[in-house]
């Protein structure tokens, strides 16, 4: 069986503009559907000044303002969920409750959530066995992860979270060949094998790995990849609009998944940043029950353009680098914390640091705090944070004894608005 190759459906080899025409006859569609009904969407429209009629390109389309992740769980509980359908409640498939809460509606057509192309790109193929590790109870999770699989033509054990114990007897005593879940919890699972004198390389048959919901660093992805044998592979989507983006067996990224229109946008503005820098994911599924044009789901990344050498064509998204809510603007620039961190890799003197925005006397002031083991060129500092975050800092350099706790927030914003 080979896992590396192949592609689960044509879209994902074709030309960019067979996919940028596609990708807009769809949003059309979810537009149009999202329009035809008095709910959210029309009154989005409607507060902005936008005739549903008058939206007839992509910067058309771009200019309407995003909708908030945050702002989802209050309306659908002041204006109740229906607002947001364009169907029956008891024409969905399935209501899933998600912390916030917010209710996840589930339409009826096949492969809802989209995340069969990503299973297969991280090696997935039909005749698997796959442990499936995320809940199945009220969240989304586990059934959204495990419809794609038996469209893969995949058996699915329905495990749930949690008990180790269990779990590691049905690696043991089944021929399990996937596991979905978190990464840690697989790796949690390896240690405890360990600990019982097994060897999960030599005793269980895992050879492929869907995992989400946390963050993957790479050293944590090897290591777990060698202790079974195993390649694992990360997606990236929400519990309200399924499969955003999914790794290949090339890595560097996570391709945009085909099945919904990625933007990248400044968080204040909501409108598209140029190509190649930082901003907030911007989403909008084309799925028509339950449509949400320009979902901002608070994450931060970029995307590149880059050819990959798997085949695939649709642009990468390079990570979650944050989350809107840790970034602050400053003198109209976006500082983000996972930016600065980026240019202190160059100052190994450098232990800790802090950015303070304040605004004392009604001016924008970004100093950074610096806790260092010896003695740094502070003006190399002021340099490397501009390059990457386009301000230039004052430097701190913390005296002896005092320290920036464990654990302080990487960004702290002091200003106040009277
Ligand atoms: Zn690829």
């Amino acid at each position: 069986m080979d896992r590396t190759q192949g592609f689960y459906d044509e879209h994902e080899t074709e030309s960019e503009a067979l996919r940028a025409n596609r990708q807009w006859q769809a949003l059309r569609a979810v537009v149009s559907r999202a329009a035809s009904f008095n709910g959210e969407f029309r009154e989005r429209l409607g507060a902005a000044s936008i005739v549903p009629d008058e939206i007839r390109s992509l910067e058309d389309f771009t200019s309407i303002p995003v909708l908030r992740k945050k702002d989802l769980s209050r309306l659908q509980r002041e204006k109740g969920l229906s607002w947001f359908l364009s169907c029956a409640p008891g024409e969905l498939s399935r209501i899933y409750q998600s912390p916030g809460p917010i209710y996840d509606p589930e339409g009826r057509a096949p492969d809802y959530w989209g995340w069969a192309q990503a299973f297969y790109a991280a090696g997935f193929r039909a005749g698997d066995l796959v442990q499936m590790t995320f809940s199945y109870h009220l969240t989304p999770a586990g059934l959204m992860l495990e419809e794609p699989l038996r469209a893969l033509g995949c058996a699915v054990i329905p495990a749930g979270p949690g008990n180790t114990a269990v779990q590691l007897q049905l690696m043991e005593e089944l021929p399990v060949t996937g596991f979905v879940g978190m990464t840690s919890f697989l790796k949690t699972l390896g240690e405890k094998a360990v600990e019982k004198g097994l060897d999960p390389k030599r005793d269980f048959g895992l050879r492929v790995a869907m995992v989400a919901a946390e963050r993957l660093p790479e050293s944590l992805r090897k290591e777990v990849q060698d202790m079974f044998g195993m390649v694992i592979r990360q997606g990236y989507g929400t519990a309200d609009v399924g499969c955003i983006a999914y790794e290949c067996m090339a890595l560097g990224g996570m391709h945009l998944a085909e099945r919904c229109f990625v933007e990248i946008c400044d968080p204040a503005t909501g409108r598209p940043v140029p190509a190649g820098e930082m901003g907030e994911v911007v989403v909008t599924p084309f799925t028509l029950d339950y449509p949400l044009v320009r979902l901002a789901t608070g994450d931060l990344s970029r995307l590149s353009e880059a050819p990959c050498a798997c085949g695939r064509t649709a642009p990468k998204l390079m990570g979650i680098l944050g989350r809107v809510d840790d970034t602050a603007k400053v003198r109209g620039q976006f500082i983000y914390p996972s930016q600065v961190a980026q240019a202190m890799h160059g100052f190994p003197q450098i232990l800790r640091h802090q950015v303070v925005v304040g605004n004392a006397g009604g001016k924008d002031s970004l100093v950074l705090r610096i806790e260092t083991n010896g003695p740094v060129d502070t003006a190399a500092v002021a340099a490397a944070f501009q390059d990457t975050a386009k301000l230039r800092p004052a430097v701190t350099v913390l005296g002896l004894g005092e320290t920036i706790p464990e654990g302080s927030p990487a960004l702290v914003d002091e200003r106040t608005y009277e």
